[in-house]
């Protein structure tokens, strides 16, 4: 009976809609094309980003990757919203949509914004409660010159006590389309492609809650990358690698920042856009600056005595946080740490605490641990930090990618919420849109972080390179606890021991600026606030916001080079790295001039903060600062802050 009347739709589809169906951006420049049969492609500028590609699903109700286009309804959208966690506080922007339906229980709903497309799947029928979906067929076929900067997704429980994968891979950068994954399981978001010389396309997911799994795209096949589901061994091999929901639903945004440069991939904010707050903010969070003292110090500081080192350190920066990391159970107790809340917050600093996430999925042994997994254990040991004036946690060594995964992050986060707690996550997935979506989500590693340049001289070797990729992918797309901004030369307490750092002081004080997420766990050590020739430093350091109202893209190659200015309360901080051996000129008339009449522009470079090198209140444009160009060589950066 089914099979009978999905065919009788079919018949009359083909005679409504055998003509493709086009949606454009509403500058006209970025077009998406649909067709009946269900496949889609993207055009910038008349070039082609993605030839046709599929769409589709195959689910335990039908395979409708074969289903035929019935209906398409074009109409247009505006996003309109305010939020101090990401590159941009206000959002005002529009988008032309397409919905296209391809049975009576199936739709495509897409979004084209002047710089990106959206889609998602969305099914309803009244006969059914719920959908398992076995495969998602979306595919994304980029054309034959695309080269790719991808990182690979690892094998389920491998690395430090089984706890991978963690989005903490390297990246591979500007390779052929068709190179295989390291590891043969594909990529994990954000994917971002170089369609040659006729742009740049950042592919990702957003609005992914307890509904759906995380994705990854598969290796290449003729055809595309296609979206692919966890990998069935993550969580140890429990739960589903196939998502499920209940009806009415929709997948998660399939998301793509399309850009003839890289500016609509730096500044994208799609995946914010096409995100919905799920709750109410449970109390006013306050985002802010945090010591750290694990990066340095490691588990051997999280101590009273050291902890009260890093309260006083935060209290002397004037920073709102301290991070007090894993063993803080063990070493100074639940009934101890009552007291040093309280004495944090005489120094006017607000607490974080660590926990584990576990939990069956790994072997960590970092305590505290089995306090997130289990609701009644959870909402217990979350009334203690709320009576103890807590402010957030981080918590750390998630399974994966499967949808019982990402129904813990819900839960932890939806529970915080009820305690007024906001939440960092680290050994984690990307977040999906969850800045918006959550209120009192902050930020998540789900990057090869600081603690790696720790771990392994031939990180600290890689370490500007790896700061010029993750604006324009990781960061992109979310906020991001990279833990950075090291002025030890060493990376070890006695600053005499341990890896050695290659970059210079600047180049970390640019990353403070390049690096985004609303609170930063910065790893300044106590030394550093006393040592004469950090006083510029550390004086910036007691500045630098860590929330922003503006992003501007103005130069940057991933792996070579970055320049990106923020923009907080009309002053603009232009971070610029470089990680090539050829040195990077730094333009600074050539940038001021992208300013409106700044009044003052002053720099931070060459071990020293310049004061007003130009000042146009003064002086005439053509007499601006006289050399005016600063040499970035390999590990070096600046920071240019325009008043
Ligand atoms: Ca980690």
């Amino acid at each position: 009976m089914k099979r009978l009347a999905i065919l009788s739709l079919i018949l009359i589809s083909s005679a409504i809609c055998a003509q493709p169906k086009t949606v454009c951006s509403p500058d006209g420049r970025l077009k998406v094309t649909v067709t009946e049969d269900a496949m889609y492609s993207v055009l910038l500028d008349g070039k082609t980003i993605l030839n046709p590609s599929r769409l589709g699903l195959n689910t335990n109700r039908g395979d409708f990757s074969d289903a035929r286009m019935t209906e398409a309804v074009n109409g247009r959208t505006a996003y309109d919203y305010n939020m101090n966690s990401i590159k941009k506080s206000s959002v005002r922007k529009e988008a032309n949509t397409l919905i296209c339906t391809f049975s009576d229980s199936f739709k495509v709903e897409f979004r084209v914004s002047d710089t990106d497309v959206a889609f998602r799947y969305i099914i309803d029928n009244p006969s059914w409660a719920g959908i398992t979906i076995l495969e998602e067929k979306t595919t994304f076929n980029f054309p034959a010159q695309t080269t790719t900067f991808l990182t690979s997704q690892c094998d389920a429980m491998s690395g430090w006590r089984r706890t991978k994968p963690s989005y903490e891979e390297h990246y591979a950068l500007d390779r052929p389309l068709t190179e295989k994954s390291e590891y043969g399981n594909g990529f994990t978001f954000p994917c971002l492609f170089k369609i040659g010389e006729d742009g740049w396309a950042l592919v990702c997911e957003s609005g992914t809650c307890s509904q759906y799994c995380g994705c990854r795209l598969l290796d290449w096949k003729e055809g595309g990358f296609q979206i692919g589901f966890p990998m069935p061994g993550e969580n140890d091999g429990l739960g589903s690698a196939e998502p499920a929901f209940s009806l009415p639903g929709s997948t998660p945004w399939r998301t793509i920042a399309v850009g003839s440069t890289l500016e609509p991939v730096a500044e994208s904010t799609v995946t914010w856009d096409v995100a919905e707050q799920l709750y109410e903010p449970g109390a006013d969070y306050k985002y802010g600056r945090s010591t750290w003292s694990w990066l340095l110090w490691q588990d051997g500081s999280i101590n009273w005595d050291d902890q009260v080192a890093y309260i006083d350190l935060a209290h002397e920066l004037g920073y709102q946080y301290v991070l007090i990391d894993n063993y803080w159970d063990k070493n100074i107790g639940h009934d101890k740490m009552e007291e040093l809340i309280r004495y944090a917050n005489s120094r006017n600093v607000d607490v974080f605490l660590w926990y584990s996430s576990s939990g069956y999925w790994n072997d960590i042994y970092q305590s505290p641990v089995n306090l997130m997994e289990n609701p009644i254990v959870r909402k217990k040991e979350m009334k203690w930090l709320k009576e103890n004036n807590v402010k957030g946690i981080k918590v750390d060594f998630f399974a994966g990618d499967k949808q019982e995964t990402i129904r813990l992050y819900e839960a932890i986060l939806s529970d915080a919420n009820d305690y007024g707690l906001m939440c960092i996550f680290h050994g984690a997935t990307i977040p999906r849109g969850w800045e918006r979506m959550y209120p009192n989500y902050v930020s998540s590693e789900a990057v090869r972080s600081s603690e790696n340049l720790v771990f392994g001289q031939e990180e600290c070797d890689i370490e500007a390179q790896n700061a010029t990729i993750l604006p324009f992918v990781r960061n992109a797309t979310g906020s991001m606890d990279f833990g950075g901004t090291i002025l030890h030369r060493h990376l070890s307490r006695d600053n005499e021991h341990g890896t050695l750092r290659r970059t210079t002081d600047d180049f970390e004080l640019a990353t403070a600026v390049l690096f985004q997420s609303p609170v930063q766990n910065f790893a300044l050590a106590p030394d550093d606030i006393v040592a004469d020739s950090l006083a510029y430093a550390v004086d910036f350091m007691r500045e630098v916001p860590v929330t922003w109202d503006d992003i501007r893209f103005i130069d940057g190659y991933p792996g070579k080079y970055a320049v990106i200015a923020r923009e907080k309360d009309g002053v603009w901080y232009v971070a610029a790295v470089n990680a090539e051996q050829t040195p990077y000129q730094l333009d600074l008339n050539a940038i001021a001039s992208m300013f409106n009449s700044p009044a003052s522009v002053s720099v931070l470079h060459g071990g020293r903060k310049s004061e007003k090198v130009i000042n146009y209140k003064a002086k005439a444009r053509s007499k601006a600062y006289k050399s005016g160009v600063i040499s970035l060589t390999e590990g070096d950066g600046a920071v240019i802050v325009i008043n």
